[in-house]
């Protein structure tokens, strides 16, 4: 957190509802500190209107906001512009200011990408599994497209939403692969070496002894198994990949990168990295003390 605030603070912000529990302030404000920028960052409870926030931030000259739950893709309709990613995956969770409003643009998928790079794990030519079809879903699945999977598949307790996510990742990317399955049809899986990103959110703090596939057979198949929850450390679907012998990681550095990302969007820069790894330390102590 910086140690003044004078005339000259610029203020960034999170509008969601509820905002309470979010860690984005102690990521921003630590970057600002770390950067020696003047600027701060806190979180607004919107508990409705959603353009209202966004005009309002405008007119009080807020450099940029992120979006969170569940406003990600009502606030597109209040935006001058939409990055063609952020358009294509149909949400938006941070608002960077240009001359009449705000440009929108999701950095969850950005924040996956840069995750996925830092752990050397690659979707292009692969077989992957994507675990769920709701919001944080959306992005993966785009991603996984983006970068060349060689089949996708989406599992789904909902099978209706699996397919038409499916259908839309594939209107995109005709040459990708893209099948829909039920959650409970994954013995249908090939039995490759799967890598497998868990965006379902079961298994969440305090559900730690839960994951949406339990049979060990399937963990077989998985050679790499990213679950983009953060809270536990160590999933239940961590904790079984790694059971079957696959390399399993947490969703906390997309947090990370997600906030990262947003913040260099925000103020022209680029974060070195060996501050990226000073944040991530802080916020894994912040989930010891629970
Ligand atoms: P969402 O839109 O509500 O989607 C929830 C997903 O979980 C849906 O696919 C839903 O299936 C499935 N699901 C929920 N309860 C289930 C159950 N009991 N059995 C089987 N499937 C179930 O939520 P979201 O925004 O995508 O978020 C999902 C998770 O990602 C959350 O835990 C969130 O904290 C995490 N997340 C992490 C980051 C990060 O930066 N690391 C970013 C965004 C989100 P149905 O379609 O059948 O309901």
């Amino acid at each position: 957190m910086i140690e003044t605030i004078n005339g000259k603070t610029r203020t960034c912000g999170l509008i969601g509802n509820p905002v309470e529990h979010t860690l984005s302030p102690v990521i921003h404000n630590y970057l600002a500190s770390a950067c020696g920028h003047n600027l701060v960052y806190v979180p607004f409870h919107v508990e409705q209107d959603v353009f209202g926030a966004v005009r309002g931030g405008f007119a009080l000259n807020i450099l940029g906001m992120n979006v969170t739950v569940p406003y990600k893709k009502e606030v597109m309709q209040y935006l001058v512009q939409v990055d063609e990613n952020a358009e294509r995956i149909g949400a938006v969770n941070t608002l960077v200011r240009i001359e009449d409003g705000y440009k929108g643009y999701n950095t969850d998928y950005l924040g996956l990408k840069r995750t996925l790079e830092m752990e050397n794990i690659r979707l292009g030519h692969e077989t992957v599994v994507l675990l769920g079809a709701g919001g944080a879903a959306n992005a993966a699945a785009y991603l996984c497209a983006q970068c060349g999977a060689k089949e996708l598949y989406i599992l789904n307790r909902t099978a209706k939403r699996a397919q038409q996510l499916a259908d839309h990742v594939q209107s995109y990317f005709p040459d990708t692969a893209v099948q829909a399955l039920k959650m409970e049809e994954y013995n249908e899986l090939p039995d490759r070496q799967l890598v497998v990103l868990q965006a379902t959110s079961v298994g969440l703090h305090p559900h730690i002894d839960e994951a949406v596939i339990e049979d060990a057979a399937f963990y077989k198949k998985v050679k790499q198994g990213v679950d983009i929850i953060y809270n536990p450390e160590e999933t239940k679907f961590m904790k079984l990949v790694r059971a079957q012998g696959g390399r399993a990681v947490n969703g906390l550095q997309m947090l990370l990168y997600q906030a990262v990302t947003a913040y260099e969007l925000w103020n022209g820069v680029t974060i070195d990295e060996e501050i990226c790894q000073r944040v991530l330390k802080l916020l894994q102590k912040e989930f010891s003390h629970e």
